[in-house]
């Protein structure tokens, strides 16, 4: 018999026929189907993972091919949803296992539907907010999850393990002030995300291989183009820590939550709990207004300055404004209240 698919992955000392084993009924939830969590997806339904959840709001366009893994132009051009895009060619790699794509934003009311029971969760997000949702998620549930960022040339990637390690709030306690630099007012290095994402891939694979005492506690950064790439010890738990000491989960309670957020790219994405939009009947009455571009999944309104897309669950991502009055007005004229 030819060797099968996973016998370098099994030939590992560290892995083995058991670690494999294990790893092929286990599940890992990606919460950001981008550049981070695209090559984590691949990483991962590469090895064997039993069964990937994939969650995202967004879709692919154009300016995502330079670094997002999975994709290609005729996506883009598609304007699908990265879950969706992502999971067909994840498929096509790898039938054996189980994919399943949630096309939405990942908030406090839907957490635990979302995110179930995994064996690990792995942040692909590209904002604090999510990530502290994530961090109250997993310590309440016992889940270890990893953190990954990446903007400019730099990144970033640790790992929490609940009860063990210090939490993401033990760590930053609050999101940062003021506006931060994104991906897409700093740009951002195809090597250091997939770079990142890797390290991530590598911690999880740890984890679901049944290794987890293998993860080393550390805070990894490395910046690509100037150096230096560092494993630093993370800070020891906060015996005062809001989160995993005291169990106050405020970002899964839904204290910060908001029903508008910015995307940081001069765009606002609107909550709607209208609930399901009927998209060809909102063609059709958008269609002698402006350019209407739609397919399976999304809607998009072309009425310069703005463009709005609109999903099937009612929320909407408005661009060409970073003003939540003017998104909220332009949703209640074009889509209704
Ligand atoms: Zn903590």
């Amino acid at each position: 018999m030819p060797p099968g698919r996973y016998a370098r992955l099994v030939r590992l000392d560290a892995i083995g026929e058991a670690g494999h084993r294990r790893m092929t009924s286990s599940h890992a939830v990606i919460v950001g189907c981008g550049a981070l969590g695209t090559v984590v997806a691949e990483l991962l339904a590469r090895s064997g993972v039993g069964h990937l959840t994939l969650i995202d709001r967004d879709f692919v366009d154009l300016t995502n091919l330079q670094r997002q893994f999975l994709f290609d132009e005729s996506d883009a051009a598609e304007a699908i949803p990265k879950v969706i895009a992502a999971e067909r060619r994840l498929r096509a790699i790898n039938s054996e296992i189980m994919i399943t794509s949630v096309v939405d934003d990942l908030r406090p009311r839907r957490a635990a539907e979302m995110l179930g029971h995994p064996d690990v969760i792995i942040d692909g997000t590209d904002n604090f907010e999510a990530r502290f949702l994530l961090n109250d998620y997993a310590v309440e549930h016992g889940i270890p999850w990893v953190y990954g960022a990446a903007v400019g040339t730099y990144g970033i990637a640790m790992p929490v393990l609940p009860g063990r390690t210090a939490c993401f709030r033990c760590v930053f306690d609050a999101p940062p002030e003021g506006l931060q630099p994104t991906c897409e007012t700093a740009g951002v290095l195809g090597p250091v995300t997939a770079l990142i994402g890797s390290l991530q891939a590598g911690i999880a694979l740890q984890i679901l291989s049944g290794h987890t005492d293998a993860v080393r506690d550390m805070m990894t950064t490395a910046d690509l183009w100037n150096g230096p790439m560092r494993e630093r010890p993370k800070p020891e738990r906060d015996p005062d820590c809001p989160c995993c000491s005291h169990r106050e989960f405020d970002w899964l309670n839904g204290k910060h939550d908001t029903p508008v957020s910015l995307c940081g790219r001069n765009a606002v994405q609107i909550h709607s709990e209208r609930g399901v939009i009927d998209l060809v009947a909102l063609k059709a009455r958008l269609e002698p207004e402006g350019t209407v571009r739609s397919n399976d999944f999304a809607l998009r309104f072309l009425l310069a300055p703005h463009e709005l897309t609109i999903f099937r669950d009612g929320r909407a991502i408005i661009h060409g404004t970073q003003d939540p009055a003017i998104a909220r007005g332009l949703y209640a004229k074009w889509i209704g209240n």
